[in-house]
């Protein structure tokens, strides 16, 4: 793991953001429960994304079951396609991804399919990373399968969804229906999604269960390549105004031929330079009509849409915009963090968007005497309507300004002498740690604009 990184888990868990699941059995790999800056953070994370795709005219919001018939995966072909490439050490058994394993032995496997790979091993004489032999590649199924009621035959077969988006196509004509929505409109959803992965890293990266927010917008077919195009630019430009990632820890990655799942046409990636090197974060699809024809021939229900105007029944080909929302949250936290010398010590400081960050506004009375402690909590009690404050009279100021810091809260108020004269406080920054004063009165207004008008320091 990277020093980065390191730092990083270790101020996730002492500060409350991320905590390993079950810690105390010994955790269970590759899930994590978020904490009470942590699930701040995420729904911060999941509203802005909300917000910037559902509010508008032609996308709509769904919240499907994570459970569905298991005929919706055969259709999606997740059960003969959501595979991995793997393998296993053949003394310990540990198991790799194949890919993952070339990859790290310099071998560039984007346009492999799977046999290209299996014979990369062999050309190779490709070791475990132990140094010992590796038995022969197959395909691993990521979906994990369950029961539904109280008999256990394959009659009672379910999976635990692996995406989102089926949820969104098996309901589309409902939702094209109910909200009389004319092509192009979409379908926008949040929500858990599971896969059985072989290895997990990398913290929040790569987890077992984890939370998806895709779009899946249905056009006329041929019209494909132009909103591909459309939401590829909205997309970035949500990851640089919303989150504040500096444009130049982000680039684009075309999936080659051998690395195209088995819906995607065309497929464009966002990737993020972690810490541990650069790597997806988000996947813009063209799907084209995969979908929602496999999904007419499996359940034999006609899911064409009518095109009134031209007269018309045919089935919309789908582009789709597809993000980890806890992939997100490890990106925004692999940003923020940031460390500095002052006065010859390092500050550790979260340099979140304070759009998202989990704590907009601590609320500090210099010393816990002379009326200070009350009117600070009557300034938290006016701001607390509008934003998310924190009270904190413990310490000297210097040390809860310190505290902030490392929590990424971006603004600190402080109640002193000269508030008891003049009715003013200090406003002091967390990037820059300029202090000035502001008149309680002109407080919200003088935060909010400052929020708005935000940008990252290395942007
Ligand atoms: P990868 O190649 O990293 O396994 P993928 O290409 O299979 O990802 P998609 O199926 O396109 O991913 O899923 C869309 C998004 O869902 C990803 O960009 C990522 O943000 C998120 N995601 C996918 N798998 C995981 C996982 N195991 N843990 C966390 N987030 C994930």
């Amino acid at each position: 793991m990277s020093d980065v990184m390191e730092k990083l888990v270790s101020l996730c868990k002492r500060k409350g953001f991320i905590f390993q699941s079950s810690e105390i059995y010994g955790g269970l790999n590759g899930c994590w429960d978020y904490g009470p800056l942590g699930v701040e953070l995420l729904r911060n994370i999941k509203e802005s994304w909300w917000r910037s795709m559902t509010y508008r005219e032609d996308v709509e919001g769904i919240d499907a079951s994570i459970l569905m018939h298991a005929k919706v995966w055969e259709a999606s072909g997740h059960v003969e396609g959501f595979n991995d490439p793997m393998v296993e050490d053949s003394k310990t058994n540990e198991r790799f991804r194949l890919d993952h394993l070339l990859e790290e032995a310099g071998v560039e496997c984007t346009d492999l399919t799977f046999d290209d790979m299996a014979a990369k091993v062999a050309e190779l004489g490709l070791k475990s990373p132990k140094g010992n032999e590796l038995t022969a590649p197959r395909q691993f199924n990521m979906m994990f399968r369950t029961h539904v009621g109280p008999v256990e035959d394959s009659a009672s077969v379910v999976y635990l969804r692996p995406e989102t988006a089926q949820g969104i196509f098996v309901n589309y004509l409902n939702v094209q229906q109910a909200m009389r929505q004319k092509l192009p409109f979409g379908i926008a959803q949040i929500g858990k999604a599971f896969r059985n992965e072989i290895t997990t890293k990398n913290f929040l990266f790569r987890t077992r269960e984890f939370e998806q927010m895709e779009m899946q917008y249905f056009v006329k077919p041929g019209e494909e390549e132009k909103w591909f195009d459309y939401w590829k630019q909205e997309r970035r430009k949500w990851f640089t105004e919303a989150l504040g990632i500096p444009a130049s820890r982000l680039r684009w990655h075309e999936h080659g031929s051998g690395e195209l799942a088995h819906y995607a046409r065309q497929a464009f990636d966002i990737h993020f330079e972690f810490p541990f090197g650069w790597d997806e974060v988000e996947g813009i699809h063209n799907r084209g009509q995969f979908d929602l024809g496999q999904h007419e021939e499996f359940s034999g229900k006609q899911l064409k849409y009518f095109d009134e105007a031209a007269k018309e029944k045919f089935v919309p080909a789908v582009v789709e915009t597809s993000i980890g929302a806890s992939r997100s949250t490890m990106m925004v936290l692999s940003n923020a963090y940031d460390e500095e010398e002052v006065k010859g010590e390092t500050r550790t400081v979260m340099r979140f968007h304070p759009k998202i960050a989990p704590l907009k506004v601590a609320i500090l009375p210099l010393v816990k005497r002379d009326g200070m402690p009350d009117i600070a909590r009557k300034i938290e009690a006016d701001l607390r309507d509008h934003l998310r404050v924190f009270y904190d009279e413990g310490g000297a100021i210097g040390r809860r300004y310190r505290r902030m810091d490392e929590v990424g809260t971006p603004f600190c108020v402080t109640v002193d002498s000269d508030t008891l004269e003049d009715d003013t406080v200090t406003v002091r920054e967390r990037d820059s740690m300029e202090q000035n004063r502001v008149k309680i009165t002109d407080l919200l207004g003088e935060l909010t604009n400052r929020m708005a008008n935000w940008k990252h320091p290395a942007a």
